[in-house]
């Protein structure tokens, strides 16, 4: 009769809201081929970064870090260090004792960085910068001190040495005028001239993946590659020079930034992306830009699942169909809702309590799991598109190396990749199953970019001082 028929159109629809639902988010959903294309095209993207004819239209830039000699042991003595790129600004000092590898002392203070200031001149920024030292000398009772100072400035920057690093562009959310195209020690020597107080002695500009290999390096020998998932995404690795087409010299190995958020920007990402990943990157700061990264760190997963929610929400599908202002706010999912919707602890009622919190009230239980599910899927596939980048690099130092199997530490720090419940795993497992004569060890960093900065720095002081004797 009439009431069956009812149901049965119930029951209709919901099959269909389902399918609805399954079909979007099968498009954020990778198959193992697809990963291998994107392996594939990160090898190709290396070698076109790394070679001199490629390398102005390469979008993965392959660039030289000037490190090439991991700490000793020998090294000793004061060093200052400042970090910024990741979600706090920093200045350290780190004290570092021969024959105590493990010993680095290290004081800090984490200063913020108004937004005003992240887009405003560079003269504001890099007086902010000094300003924050000035206090950190200030509160440490060394003003007058002239320590050799590391800076870890986590953006792409062109090197020709060591203490020289001149910024492609800006990346995450910093935009101030008057930086791209310049040497950011210059700009820093600059600020601190036109404060007329102290000196600074500039030793190295350091990316933060290079500081956090070394820095794990320290402790293993074996750790030749540096990971970086918070912000941003990024990774470096010990090329042979031979392969350095920017660089002289045909011995040994050197530390490659790679760069590799960088990677799409040349459209090799177009036939994996989804309607909300061309959403997310138009409404960035920088569109068309930094695609990898766009798909994978912490500054825009969250961007991502919003959309998708934004999407499902005006098909009725979720929120009871209501899109509400919360919903419609940019970055209301930081990497520690992320984290926190997708741990196995959570029972469906506290993600509901976190959705409530968001400001997001209407949600039911159903929109709970839907809600952990965009998470999941989202999530997931960063972790594969991250391990994919990874399979390439790690294949190509073995291939470097003639290898038939090839065992690699690679040092990993960023919030996301600490802090998530399943990107790391998920992560190893797309890398084993994609370069398996590779094996891979992976080793979290303890603040790698301050310290590394400093052990960098604290090398280069040793090599000059043995080059004076
Ligand atoms: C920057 C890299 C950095 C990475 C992680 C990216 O946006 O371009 O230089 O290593 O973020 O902080
Ligand atoms: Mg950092």
């Amino acid at each position: 009769g009439k009431g069956a028929a009812m149901v049965t159109a119930v029951a209709y629809r919901l099959a269909a809201q389902n399918a609805e639902r399954q079909r979007i988010l099968d498009t954020m959903c990778l198959s193992r081929e697809q990963l291998l294309e994107v392996k594939r095209r990160m090898s190709e993207e290396m070698v076109r970064g790394l070679s001199k004819q490629t390398h102005e239209q390469a979008s993965v830039k392959m660039l030289p870090a000037y490190v090439r000699s991991t700490p000793d042991g020998t090294e000793h003595g004061d060093f200052l260090a400042l970090d910024l790129g990741g979600s706090s600004f920093r200045v350290l000092l780190v004290q570092v004792q021969s024959g105590q590898r493990h010993k680095a002392k290290m004081q800090q203070k984490i200063y913020s960085i108004p937004q005003e200031t992240m887009q405003g001149t560079g003269e504001e920024l890099f007086d902010h910068i000094v300003d924050c030292i000035a206090a950190f000398l200030e509160y440490m009772g060394m003003k007058g001190a002239s320590l050799p100072l590391g800076f870890t400035f986590s953006f792409p920057c062109h090197q020709s040495r060591l203490d020289q690093g001149i910024l492609l562009k800006w990346t995450k959310g910093f935009k101030a005028s008057g930086c791209e195209g310049h040497d950011v020690i210059l700009l820093l020597k600059d600020a601190v001239r036109r404060r007329q107080e102290f000196d600074l002695n500039f030793v190295a500009v350091v990316n933060d993946t290079v500081g956090t290999m070394m820095t794990c390096g320290y402790e293993d020998p074996k750790c030749e590659v540096g990971l970086i998932v918070g912000t941003g995404t990024n990774a470096c690795y010990m090329e042979e020079m031979s392969n350095i087409e920017l660089v002289e010299g045909n011995e040994g190995r050197m530390s490659i930034n790679m760069e590799w958020g960088a990677f799409g920007d040349n459209g090799e990402l177009d036939d994996f992306c989804t309607r909300f990943d061309h959403i997310v990157d138009d409404s960035s700061n920088n569109p068309g830009k930094q695609r990898y990264e766009k798909m994978i760190s912490g500054m825009y997963l969250g961007e991502i699942v919003r959309n998708v929610l934004i999407d499902f929400t005006s098909k009725g599908l979720l929120f009871r169909g209501k899109l509400s202002e919360r919903l419609k706010t940019w970055g209301i999912f930081a990497t520690k809702f992320l984290s926190q919707i997708e741990s196995d602890r959570l029972a469906m009622r506290q993600i509901r309590s976190i959705l409530q919190h968001l400001g997001l009230t209407s949600s039911t239980i159903d929109d709970s799991v839907l809600v952990k599910e965009v998470c999941s899927v989202v999530a997931r596939r960063a972790a594969q598109l991250c391990g994919a980048g990874l399979a390439a690099v790690v294949d190509r130092m073995r291939e470097n190396r003639n290898l038939n199997q090839f065992s690699v530490t690679v040092g990993v720090d960023g919030t996301l990749y600490k802090t998530h419940p399943h990107f790391s795993s998920i992560m190893q497992e797309t890398l084993q199953d994609l370069a398996p004569q590779c094996q891979v060890t992976f080793q979290k960093s303890e603040d790698g970019s301050g310290k590394g900065a400093a052990l960098i720095t604290a090398v280069a002081c040793r090599i000059k001082s043995e080059g004076q004797h």
